[in-house]
């Protein structure tokens, strides 16, 4: 399945208590992973060689998953006042999107 086929309806948004700075050693490791070349991809895309390890969020990491919102509280219950709001919409399949989001997400979109 190609993203162009799903219909992503949701913003993504995270824990405001779980957005940290990077560690020293984490601001080292990516610094190096910055240095690996992109790798073209049959086509001529550009993609990264690999992903992070990290979620990292205007220069700070989100050690939680990704929740789905539509401007109030997130799917699974997280008060509104409690989230920030991530530049990108809701992925249900993203490597760090929460469970119980991406399955009401899912449905939403069934
Ligand atoms: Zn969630």
């Amino acid at each position: 399945m190609d993203i162009q086929d799903l219909d992503l309806r949701f913003g993504s948004a995270g824990r405001n208590d779980q957005l940290r700075p990077l560690t020293p050693s984490e601001s080292e490791a990516e610094e190096e992973r910055a240095k690996i070349p992109m790798k073209v991809l049959p086509g001529g895309r550009a993609v990264s060689p690999g992903p992070s390890p990290l979620q990292i969020v205007g220069g700070e990491v989100l050690d939680g998953p990704e929740h789905a919102h539509s401007g109030g509280p997130t799917l699974c219950g997280i008060p509104k006042d409690d989230i920030f709001v991530m530049r990108h919409l809701f992925y249900p399949e993203g490597r760090f999107s929460c469970p119980v989001c991406a399955a009401l997400a899912r449905a939403d979109r069934n």
